[in-house]
């Protein structure tokens, strides 16, 4: 068997982790799995239906009406609902909320588990989430557990989404990103933690590019890419 190397990206939102993976995946030529979009597919989807994303009967039913697959478009993933391209979609304050909220229904994490762990059995990978280390990819090469505080987190979102158009406040964005955190961590099904073989990163007073070269370093010293 071929062996393949993968690295896990873990931590709250807004640390870094998708900029850092995707950049680290163009440099080691890996492909880069964003698992949070598939959570955030499913969201949307609950939003489309008219189904609350905390419903822990309705949304284990929609799950056979989901197909869910992944492109990749000049190396950058792309992920498709039923057939439709929702890449941008999927990038709102509610959907975001959406995806924290189905995230916690264990039957949507079985149901997302193989498909998220069949693209590491076949490449090299940086797959960034939640429970990348802990659960997914239990056995990857190396894990990197990235975390900023709330405050350095939420500025960098504000920014992102004002330079997107999007109207909100840092206010909300700050306790927008507080619930998630506080839900995603104290939840039952695989909550937000590092795994104890994890190499903690904290980015507040790194810039991306720092970010980016440290977590480069570690894998480079750790595992030779
Ligand atoms: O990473 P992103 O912000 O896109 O993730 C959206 C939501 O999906 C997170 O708030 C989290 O609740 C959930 N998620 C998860 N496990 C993952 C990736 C994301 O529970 N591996």
């Amino acid at each position: 068997m071929m062996n393949y190397h993968a690295i896990a990206i873990d931590g709250p939102s807004g640390a870094g982790k998708s900029t850092v993976a995707k950049e680290l995946s163009a440099l080691l030529k890996f492909i880069y799995i964003d698992t949070g979009a598939m959570y955030r597919a499913i969201g949307l989807y609950t939003a489309h239906k008219g189904v609350d994303a905390n419903d822990r009967e309705k949304v284990p039913a929609l799950l056979p009406e989901i197909k869910l697959e992944l492109g990749f478009i000049d190396g950058v993933q792309h992920i498709f609902l039923n057939g439709e391209d929702v890449s941008d979609k999927i990038r709102t304050e509610e959907a975001s909320k959406r995806a924290s909220d189905v995230s916690a229904i264990p039957e949507v994490r079985a149901f997302l588990l193989d498909f998220q762990r069949s693209f590491a059995q076949s490449n090299n990978v940086i797959m960034d989430g939640r429970d990348i280390g802990t659960v997914v990819l239990p056995n990857a090469d190396l894990k990197i557990f990235l975390t900023a505080t709330a405050e350095a987190r939420a500025q960098r979102r504000y920014i992102e989404q004002i330079a997107k158009g999007m109207d909100v406040t840092y206010e909300q964005v700050l306790e927008g990103m507080r619930v998630r955190d506080l839900q995603d961590s104290t939840r039952a099904a695989a909550p937000l933690k590092p795994a104890d073989d994890a190499v903690f990163v904290d980015s507040t007073e790194m810039d991306l590019q720092q970010t980016i070269d440290h977590v480069r370093a570690i894998a480079k010293e750790r595992i030779g890419v």
